[in-house]
């Protein structure tokens, strides 16, 4: 059995986070990175697969040359091989050619199960996945709590709003978007990170895949125009003081508002 990890290394949550002076993206030079949180958990959940029944990860991730220390960290949690598209065009291509990029590769790889994130930590998009199994034309779930894997049929419980959960039941080959909280999941350990290093990492490029000049640049079908921060709005006024000296302001407040 083969399970295929996407992985998105993004914007460590501590990093302080600029706009470029022309808006189209953030400044990435000298913040630090980490795996996309979801994607942590997402690694865990193939790791326990492997686990169980002996399941070959592979940990797929899509960006520049920084990104190798994210598909090294997850070989040292314990994936098998690693992945790396490193291709101008591919870094910048939109969701959908993102999706395109994840597909070929679970196609070539032949993977059983597909695992992502629910949602990328920067981006937000929740998309990139659900497209990655419409273009496998294979089933998925978003959202996926816990799982179980019995004879070529996945079991995956879902995430609904106000905290009910959803049973749905798939065939293999299947797509799972994990969400935030799914498991515990494992540290890198020392034997981990020095057998990391002897593990494969395959550096592809958009030829390699077949979709040179395919995805990204003017095959985007949205374009980033600008990313800011809000203004604050003048209206607004932060109140000062103890906690209780707050409250009795909030409480003042929503009175002469008429609010209570
Ligand atoms: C420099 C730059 C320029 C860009 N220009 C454009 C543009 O012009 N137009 C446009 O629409 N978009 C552009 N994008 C992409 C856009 O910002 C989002 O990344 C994209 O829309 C998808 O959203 P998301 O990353 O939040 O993915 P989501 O759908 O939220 O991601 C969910 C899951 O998909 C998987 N995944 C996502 N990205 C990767 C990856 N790189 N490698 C492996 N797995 C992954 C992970 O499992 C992740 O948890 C650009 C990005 C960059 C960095």
């Amino acid at each position: 059995m083969k399970v295929m990890v996407c992985l998105k290394q993004v914007p460590h949550q501590d990093a302080r986070l600029d706009v470029k002076a022309d808006g189209s993206w953030i400044q990435e030079d000298n913040i630090k990175f980490e795996i996309n949180s979801y994607d942590t958990y997402a690694v865990e959940e193939a790791l326990r697969m492997k686990d169980k029944s002996g399941a070959e990860v592979v940990v797929v991730s899509i960006g520049p040359d920084r990104v190798t220390q994210a598909l090294r960290t997850a070989l040292g949690m314990g994936a098998d091989r690693a992945i790396h598209v490193n291709d101008p065009a591919a870094i910048g291509a939109d969701a959908l050619g993102t999706a395109k990029i994840l597909a070929a590769i679970a196609k070539a790889e032949s993977a059983d199960v597909i695992f992502a994130g629910l949602m990328a930590d920067d981006g937000n998009g929740a998309a990139i996945p659900p497209m990655v199994a419409e273009l496998l034309d294979i089933p998925s779930a978003t959202g996926v709590l816990a799982m179980n894997a019995d004879g070529g049929t996945i079991k995956a419980e879902r995430e609904l709003e106000g905290g009910a959960l959803e049973v749905v039941e798939m065939p293999q080959p299947c797509l799972i978007a994990i969400q935030s909280g799914a498991n515990q999941v494992r540290y890198a350990s020392l034997k981990g990170i020095m057998q990391a290093k002897k593990k494969p990492v395959d550096v592809k490029s958009l030829a390699d895949l077949g979709l040179a000049g395919s995805v990204g640049g003017a095959n985007n079908k949205t374009a980033i125009k600008k990313i800011y921060v809000p203004k604050k709005g003048d209206s607004a006024e932060i109140l000062k003081g103890s906690t209780d000296e707050i409250v009795a302001q909030l409480v003042t407040k929503i009175k002469e508002l008429g609010l209570l």
